[in-house]
Protein backbone atom coordinates (compact mmCIF):
# COMPACT_ATOMS: atom_id res chain seq x y z
CA UNK A 1 0.00 0.00 0.00
CA UNK A 2 1.02 3.59 -0.26
CA UNK A 3 1.79 5.97 2.66
CA UNK A 4 4.28 8.51 3.86
CA UNK A 5 7.12 8.36 5.71
CA UNK A 6 7.36 11.16 8.01
CA UNK A 7 3.69 11.32 9.58
CA UNK A 8 3.61 12.54 13.27
CA UNK A 9 0.97 10.72 15.32
CA UNK A 10 0.79 11.08 19.03
CA UNK A 11 -1.58 8.21 19.08
CA UNK A 12 1.15 5.88 18.27
CA UNK A 13 3.57 5.33 21.17
CA UNK A 14 6.26 2.69 21.51
CA UNK A 15 7.18 1.23 24.68
CA UNK A 16 9.00 -1.17 24.05
CA UNK A 17 12.06 -1.94 26.14
CA UNK A 18 10.28 0.37 28.93
CA UNK A 19 8.05 -2.39 30.37
CA UNK A 20 9.62 -4.84 32.46
CA UNK A 21 7.97 -8.01 32.71
CA UNK A 22 8.68 -9.48 36.50
CA UNK A 23 7.37 -6.55 38.49
CA UNK A 24 4.39 -5.62 36.61
CA UNK A 25 3.12 -9.47 36.41
CA UNK A 26 3.61 -10.63 40.08
CA UNK A 27 1.60 -7.51 40.48
CA UNK A 28 -1.39 -8.67 38.89
CA UNK A 29 -0.94 -11.99 39.72
CA UNK A 30 -0.76 -14.61 36.80
CA UNK A 31 -3.43 -17.22 36.75
CA UNK A 32 -5.40 -15.06 39.20
CA UNK A 33 -7.90 -11.56 38.32
CA UNK A 34 -5.69 -10.18 35.72
CA UNK A 35 -5.93 -13.29 33.36
CA UNK A 36 -9.39 -13.72 34.53
CA UNK A 37 -9.72 -9.68 33.66
CA UNK A 38 -8.12 -10.25 30.56
CA UNK A 39 -10.21 -13.05 29.62
CA UNK A 40 -13.68 -11.20 30.01
CA UNK A 41 -12.68 -7.76 28.77
CA UNK A 42 -9.85 -7.19 25.79
CA UNK A 43 -10.68 -8.12 22.10
CA UNK A 44 -8.06 -10.15 20.91
CA UNK A 45 -7.13 -10.43 17.11
CA UNK A 46 -7.18 -14.94 16.84
CA UNK A 47 -8.54 -15.76 20.30
CA UNK A 48 -5.92 -18.42 20.47
CA UNK A 49 -2.75 -18.27 21.77
CA UNK A 50 -0.76 -17.28 18.50
CA UNK A 51 2.25 -19.02 19.64
CA UNK A 52 1.29 -21.85 20.63
CA UNK A 53 -0.49 -22.24 16.76
CA UNK A 54 2.97 -21.68 15.41
CA UNK A 55 4.94 -23.27 17.81
CA UNK A 56 5.90 -26.58 15.72
CA UNK A 57 7.00 -24.72 13.38
CA UNK A 58 9.78 -23.30 14.85
CA UNK A 59 8.77 -19.15 14.40
CA UNK A 60 10.82 -18.69 17.62
CA UNK A 61 10.13 -15.68 19.27
CA UNK A 62 7.50 -14.37 16.88
CA UNK A 63 4.69 -15.46 18.98
CA UNK A 64 6.67 -13.28 21.59
CA UNK A 65 8.48 -15.63 23.67
CA UNK A 66 10.08 -13.95 26.98
CA UNK A 67 12.79 -11.82 26.28
CA UNK A 68 14.88 -12.80 29.18
CA UNK A 69 17.64 -9.73 29.16
CA UNK A 70 14.66 -7.14 29.08
CA UNK A 71 16.31 -5.17 26.76
CA UNK A 72 14.67 -3.99 23.64
CA UNK A 73 14.75 -6.82 21.09
CA UNK A 74 17.11 -4.63 18.46
CA UNK A 75 19.93 -4.57 21.06
CA UNK A 76 21.96 -1.41 20.33
CA UNK A 77 21.87 -1.55 16.40
CA UNK A 78 19.27 -0.75 14.39
CA UNK A 79 15.91 -1.13 15.01
CA UNK A 80 14.36 -3.61 12.36
CA UNK A 81 10.81 -2.22 12.99
CA UNK A 82 12.03 1.31 12.58
CA UNK A 83 10.35 1.43 8.99
CA UNK A 84 6.94 -0.56 9.80
CA UNK A 85 6.61 2.26 12.84
CA UNK A 86 6.47 4.86 9.87
CA UNK A 87 4.35 2.97 8.07
CA UNK A 88 1.78 2.67 11.25
CA UNK A 89 2.05 6.23 12.20
CA UNK A 90 1.14 7.22 8.68
CA UNK A 91 -1.91 4.45 8.40
CA UNK A 92 -3.25 4.54 11.60
CA UNK A 93 -3.35 8.76 11.58
CA UNK A 94 -5.57 7.29 8.39
CA UNK A 95 -7.71 4.94 10.35
CA UNK A 96 -8.33 7.31 12.97
CA UNK A 97 -9.26 10.39 10.24
CA UNK A 98 -11.52 8.16 8.49
CA UNK A 99 -13.60 7.69 11.51
CA UNK A 100 -13.76 10.82 12.43
CA UNK A 101 -15.75 11.28 8.76
CA UNK A 102 -17.60 8.36 9.24
CA UNK A 103 -18.94 9.08 12.56
CA UNK A 104 -19.35 12.74 10.97
CA UNK A 105 -21.84 11.23 8.38
CA UNK A 106 -23.08 8.31 9.86
CA UNK A 107 -23.32 8.41 13.61
CA UNK A 108 -26.06 11.51 15.00
CA UNK A 109 -24.66 12.76 17.56
CA UNK A 110 -21.95 11.10 18.95
CA UNK A 111 -18.40 12.18 17.80
CA UNK A 112 -15.63 9.97 17.29
CA UNK A 113 -12.94 9.95 20.30
CA UNK A 114 -9.40 8.95 18.91
CA UNK A 115 -7.77 5.48 20.78
CA UNK A 116 -4.14 5.19 21.42
CA UNK A 117 -1.73 2.10 19.81
CA UNK A 118 0.97 0.96 22.33
CA UNK A 119 3.91 -1.08 20.58
CA UNK A 120 5.30 -2.81 23.98
CA UNK A 121 7.21 -5.73 23.54
CA UNK A 122 7.12 -9.28 25.97
CA UNK A 123 4.63 -8.36 28.00
CA UNK A 124 2.61 -5.06 29.27
CA UNK A 125 0.10 -4.05 32.15
CA UNK A 126 -3.12 -2.44 31.05
CA UNK A 127 -6.36 -1.65 32.95
CA UNK A 128 -7.69 -5.06 31.74
CA UNK A 129 -4.37 -6.76 33.78
CA UNK A 130 -1.29 -7.82 32.35
CA UNK A 131 -1.22 -9.33 28.98
CA UNK A 132 1.98 -10.99 27.01
CA UNK A 133 2.18 -11.13 23.40
CA UNK A 134 1.39 -14.69 23.51
CA UNK A 135 -1.81 -13.60 22.83
CA UNK A 136 -1.60 -11.28 20.02
CA UNK A 137 -2.44 -8.15 19.18
CA UNK A 138 -5.67 -6.84 21.16
CA UNK A 139 -7.63 -3.94 22.64
CA UNK A 140 -8.47 -3.32 26.03
CA UNK A 141 -12.04 -0.85 26.20
CA UNK A 142 -10.55 0.06 30.04
CA UNK A 143 -7.62 2.24 28.72
CA UNK A 144 -9.36 2.37 24.76
CA UNK A 145 -5.79 1.42 23.82
CA UNK A 146 -4.83 -1.15 21.46
CA UNK A 147 -1.31 -2.81 22.23
CA UNK A 148 0.42 -4.55 19.75
CA UNK A 149 4.27 -6.56 19.93
CA UNK A 150 4.92 -6.26 16.12
CA UNK A 151 6.96 -9.65 16.12
CA UNK A 152 3.16 -11.17 16.16
CA UNK A 153 3.71 -10.22 12.03
CA UNK A 154 5.65 -12.54 11.71
CA UNK A 155 3.23 -15.32 13.01
CA UNK A 156 0.72 -13.80 11.20
CA UNK A 157 3.31 -14.53 8.08
CA UNK A 158 3.40 -18.41 9.20
CA UNK A 159 -0.48 -18.66 9.43
CA UNK A 160 -0.62 -17.25 5.50
CA UNK A 161 -1.68 -13.62 5.74
CA UNK A 162 1.88 -12.20 4.98
CA UNK A 163 2.25 -8.17 3.46
CA UNK A 164 1.91 -4.84 4.38
CA UNK A 165 -1.98 -4.15 3.85
CA UNK A 166 -2.02 -7.72 6.01
CA UNK A 167 -0.32 -5.29 8.83
CA UNK A 168 -2.38 -2.44 8.37
CA UNK A 169 -5.65 -5.10 8.35
CA UNK A 170 -4.98 -6.02 11.97
CA UNK A 171 -4.62 -2.46 13.68
CA UNK A 172 -7.74 -1.68 11.32
CA UNK A 173 -9.44 -4.57 13.42
CA UNK A 174 -8.13 -3.11 16.80
CA UNK A 175 -9.23 0.06 16.20
CA UNK A 176 -13.19 -1.56 15.15
CA UNK A 177 -12.91 -2.79 18.49
CA UNK A 178 -12.88 0.63 19.66
CA UNK A 179 -15.29 2.25 17.69
CA UNK A 180 -17.31 -1.08 19.11
CA UNK A 181 -16.26 0.59 22.26
CA UNK A 182 -17.56 3.96 21.64
CA UNK A 183 -20.97 2.70 19.88
CA UNK A 184 -21.54 0.05 22.95
CA UNK A 185 -21.89 -2.55 20.10
CA UNK A 186 -21.36 -5.51 23.19
CA UNK A 187 -25.13 -4.61 24.85
CA UNK A 188 -26.65 -4.08 21.85
CA UNK A 189 -25.15 -7.47 20.06
CA UNK A 190 -26.15 -8.74 23.99
CA UNK A 191 -29.65 -7.44 23.59
CA UNK A 192 -30.61 -8.49 20.39
CA UNK A 193 -29.29 -12.63 21.04
CA UNK A 194 -30.27 -13.12 24.24
CA UNK A 195 -30.22 -16.46 24.06
CA UNK A 196 -26.68 -17.20 22.85
CA UNK A 197 -23.67 -18.40 24.50
CA UNK A 198 -20.90 -15.93 24.76
CA UNK A 199 -18.64 -17.61 22.15
CA UNK A 200 -21.91 -17.39 19.63
CA UNK A 201 -21.75 -13.41 20.58
CA UNK A 202 -17.82 -12.87 20.60
CA UNK A 203 -18.26 -14.16 17.01
CA UNK A 204 -21.07 -11.20 16.23
CA UNK A 205 -18.31 -8.84 17.71
CA UNK A 206 -15.32 -9.89 15.89
CA UNK A 207 -17.10 -10.20 12.44
CA UNK A 208 -17.96 -6.34 13.10
CA UNK A 209 -14.49 -5.43 13.90
CA UNK A 210 -13.58 -7.15 10.53
CA UNK A 211 -16.71 -5.47 8.61
CA UNK A 212 -14.94 -1.84 10.65
CA UNK A 213 -11.84 -2.58 9.32
CA UNK A 214 -13.32 -3.12 5.51
CA UNK A 215 -15.03 0.27 6.27
CA UNK A 216 -11.55 1.70 6.85
CA UNK A 217 -10.39 -0.11 3.46
CA UNK A 218 -12.98 1.65 1.65
CA UNK A 219 -11.74 5.06 2.61
CA UNK A 220 -8.20 3.83 1.86
CA UNK A 221 -8.85 2.65 -1.90
CA UNK A 222 -6.68 5.34 -3.23
CA UNK A 223 -3.13 3.92 -1.02
CA UNK A 224 -4.02 0.16 -2.72
CA UNK A 225 -1.81 -1.49 -4.80
CA UNK A 226 -2.27 -4.67 -6.77
CA UNK A 227 -2.70 -7.41 -4.72
CA UNK A 228 -3.66 -5.39 -1.26
CA UNK A 229 -7.05 -6.44 -1.15
CA UNK A 230 -6.13 -9.93 -1.73
CA UNK A 231 -2.99 -9.84 1.47
CA UNK A 232 -6.05 -8.62 4.09
CA UNK A 233 -8.46 -11.19 2.57
CA UNK A 234 -5.67 -14.03 3.05
CA UNK A 235 -5.19 -12.22 6.40
CA UNK A 236 -9.04 -12.81 7.49
CA UNK A 237 -8.81 -16.09 6.26
CA UNK A 238 -6.28 -17.30 8.26
CA UNK A 239 -7.22 -16.57 11.22
CA UNK A 240 -10.03 -17.84 10.92
CA UNK A 241 -11.29 -19.82 14.18
CA UNK A 242 -11.31 -23.13 11.95
CA UNK A 243 -8.29 -22.27 10.63
CA UNK A 244 -6.56 -21.58 13.21
CA UNK A 245 -7.94 -24.89 14.70
CA UNK A 246 -7.21 -26.75 12.39
CA UNK A 247 -3.95 -25.61 12.06
CA UNK A 248 -3.15 -26.52 15.70
CA UNK A 249 -3.49 -30.32 15.00
CA UNK A 250 -6.70 -29.88 16.74
CA UNK A 251 -10.03 -31.54 15.55
CA UNK A 252 -12.81 -28.23 14.44
CA UNK A 253 -15.18 -27.38 16.59
CA UNK A 254 -17.71 -24.49 16.02
CA UNK A 255 -18.78 -24.40 19.72
CA UNK A 256 -15.56 -23.13 21.18
CA UNK A 257 -15.42 -20.44 17.74
CA UNK A 258 -15.10 -16.91 19.36
CA UNK A 259 -13.72 -15.02 16.51
CA UNK A 260 -15.74 -16.69 13.18
CA UNK A 261 -14.69 -18.74 10.56
CA UNK A 262 -12.39 -18.07 7.58
CA UNK A 263 -15.32 -17.27 5.31
CA UNK A 264 -16.90 -15.54 7.75
CA UNK A 265 -14.36 -13.05 8.45
CA UNK A 266 -13.67 -12.61 4.77
CA UNK A 267 -17.43 -12.11 4.00
CA UNK A 268 -17.69 -9.57 6.74
CA UNK A 269 -14.41 -7.67 5.73
CA UNK A 270 -15.48 -7.47 2.37
CA UNK A 271 -18.89 -6.35 3.45
CA UNK A 272 -17.31 -3.35 4.65
CA UNK A 273 -15.07 -2.67 2.04
CA UNK A 274 -17.37 -3.05 -0.42
CA UNK A 275 -20.18 -0.90 1.52
CA UNK A 276 -18.01 1.72 3.64
CA UNK A 277 -21.53 2.16 6.00
CA UNK A 278 -21.89 1.34 9.81
CA UNK A 279 -24.84 0.48 8.90
CA UNK A 280 -23.92 -2.53 6.58
CA UNK A 281 -21.68 -4.05 9.82
CA UNK A 282 -25.00 -4.96 11.76
CA UNK A 283 -23.75 -8.38 12.72
CA UNK A 284 -26.03 -7.89 16.19
CA UNK A 285 -29.47 -8.46 14.23
CA UNK A 286 -28.41 -9.75 10.72
CA UNK A 287 -27.16 -13.37 9.87
CA UNK A 288 -23.43 -14.07 9.86
ZN1 LIG B 1 -10.87 -8.82 17.59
Amino acid sequence: MKWTRGTRNDDVVDVRGKTARGGAATKVGVGGIGVALIVLLISRLTGVDVSNVVSSEGTGQAGGQPNPSGQPSHGTGPDPFADLIEQIKDVMKHVQDTWTTVFDQQVAGTPYRRAVLKIFEDGIETKCGYATSDIGPFYCPGDEYAYIDLRFYKTLDKLGGPGDFAQMYVLAHEIGHHVQTILGAQATIKRANPRETDNQRSVRQELQADCYAGIWANAARDRLEAGDLQEALAAAKSIGDDSLQRRGGGTVNPESFSHGTSEQRMKWFRRGFETGQLTACDTATQPI
